[in-house]
């Protein structure tokens, strides 16, 4: 970790007060123990930022011209604030409060798929849940999301013997006629590997079997996996399920067709049957699958983004943004997909309002539809609110599950990075202080790829 002096701050020279640091660094730590497993979560919402972290050495009305010693000296006066917030969330009467409201939720409501019933009454609940929690500007913002139900499905191997295939269709792809498609199948293990046998795909059901490296490069395969076996003549694809490891558990997620490629049903496979099927293919044993998928895409559905603010006491129109998303796919609970995130970022607000603390610039809350089918309503609020782009201080996102925290991951200049971990130095009580490269997520990289951090 870099020590402030590693900071490109002159020492001493002075650097306008565009930071804005005479405002408060209302840093909010959502810490919560969750029942017999001690989960901390971490949510830091910092709301002394300025006109977005770009700005940082610009010429400003502040008038006023600090160093980075001024500002090392103006986060520490928050340790008080950052004290009241962790026996708030940690050892006093919030403490569980975000795991119990999440489990209520979930067991309530269910799955959350884009376009679902259930997805507009998770929507409602949290409308209420937020204005019953006592939160400002409740609101409810209008987006149009995609509206597909993947029906019956199944993946049965019939050659070399009968085995029932652990299989779940891919987001948004089209259904196999009735009978369902039979055909042979031809195992690559990657798309060069494809190329390779491009001209024994005609026909075929293509089932990739790629290593896993990061999820970040091998769900390129299920994006698009399909495409690259349809412009081969192949009749369907199946795709080893994007994950390290697995219990006959496939797992599902967004695919992308494309105009000028013909669309062929998709659907991710456990690992152990990919590899199965691999290691016959490899033996030269013929295989041969039913693939049967019932799948429907609907019109797009009216959905909305959940909103709630605490409005800021100095710079009101000035955004510190905090969110997570709340649909969530079809055959789990979205408890920690994205569940966890989207009640965090709640427990933020309600930790911040619970202890009568006002923050100078507002902050945020933004729950997030359509995420899983590619950000969608995050996109729509980005191409909505960019015109106040000026206004927005810093994003926020957790979607990559609510563990046990060990830091945050953070984009912007080298001087936001610096003043981020002054204020991560906040939690050292719980050694939760490194601050990671690449911050970013789904619902915030549009504003991300703007600048802001
Ligand atoms: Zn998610």
């Amino acid at each position: 970790m870099r020590g402030a002096m590693d900071c490109p701050y002159p020492s001493m020279s002075c650097w306008p007060y565009c930071l804005g640091l005479e405002s408060a660094v209302q840093c909010s730590q959502i810490i919560v123990k969750w029942r017999e497993m001690t989960l901390l979560f971490l949510m830091v919402s910092i709301c002394l930022f300025p006109r977005s972290m770009s700005c940082l050495l610009s010429n400003t009305s502040y008038g006023h011209q600090r160093t980075f010693e001024d500002i090392e000296k103006e986060i520490a006066r928050y340790s008080d604030v950052a004290e009241k917030i962790i026996k708030l969330a940690v050892y006093g009467k919030a403490q569980n409060r975000s795991y119990e409201r999440l489990a209520l939720f979930v067991d309530t409501i269910g799955p959350r798929l884009s376009g679902s019933r259930n997805l507009e009454l998770a929507i409602q609940y949290m409308d209420k849940a937020l204005r019953n929690d006592g939160l400002e500007n409740v609101h409810l913002e209008p987006v149009k999301i995609p509206h597909w139900e993947r029906g019956e499905e199944i993946a049965m191997m019939i050659e070399p013997y009968n085995h029932t295939i652990a299989m779940l269709g891919l987001g948004g792809s089209i259904a196999t006629p009735p009978e369902g498609i039979t055909a042979e199948v031809l195992v690559v293990n990657s798309f060069d590997d494809l190329h390779k046998k491009a001209r024994e795909a005609r026909g075929k059901i293509v089932v990739y079997n790629q290593h896993y490296t990061n999820y970040d490069k091998t769900v390129l395969y299920r994006h698009h996996g399909a495409v690259e076996a349809a412009k081969l003549g192949a009749k369907a694809s199946l795709i080893k399920s994007i994950a390290p490891f697995s219990i006959n558990s496939p797992h599902t997620g967004m695919q992308a067709y494309e105009s000028d490629v013909p669309k062929i049903p998709t659907a991710c496979i456990a690992i152990e049957d990919a590899e199965l099927m691999a290691r016959l293919f490899s033996r030269g044993t013929k295989i041969v699958v039913t693939l049967k998928m019932g799948a429907k895409t609907y019109p797009d559905a009216d959905s909305f983004n959940t909103v709630a603010e605490i409005t800021g006491s100095k710079y009101p129109e000035q955004v510190v943004l905090i969110s997570g998303h709340l649909d969530s796919w079809d055959v789990g609970q979205g408890a920690m997909d994205d569940g966890g995130g989207a009640f965090i970022s709640w427990e933020a607000l309600s930790l911040i309002k619970e202890l009568g603390l006002r923050p100078k610039r507002t902050l945020r809350l933004v729950l997030w539809t359509g995420e899983e089918q590619g950000g969608v309503g995050a996109e729509q609020y980005y191409k909505l609110h960019k015109v106040n782009i000026s206004n927005f201080d810093i994003v926020m996102e957790s979607d990559e599950g609510t563990f046990m925290p060990t830091g945050l991951a953070f984009t912007g200049s080298i001087k936001a990075r610096c003043i981020m971990k002054e204020i991560m130095k906040l939690l050292k009580r719980l050694n939760i202080t490194n601050v990671y490269e690449d911050g970013g997520g789904t619902d915030i990289n549009y504003w991300i790829h703007e600048g802001i951090p």
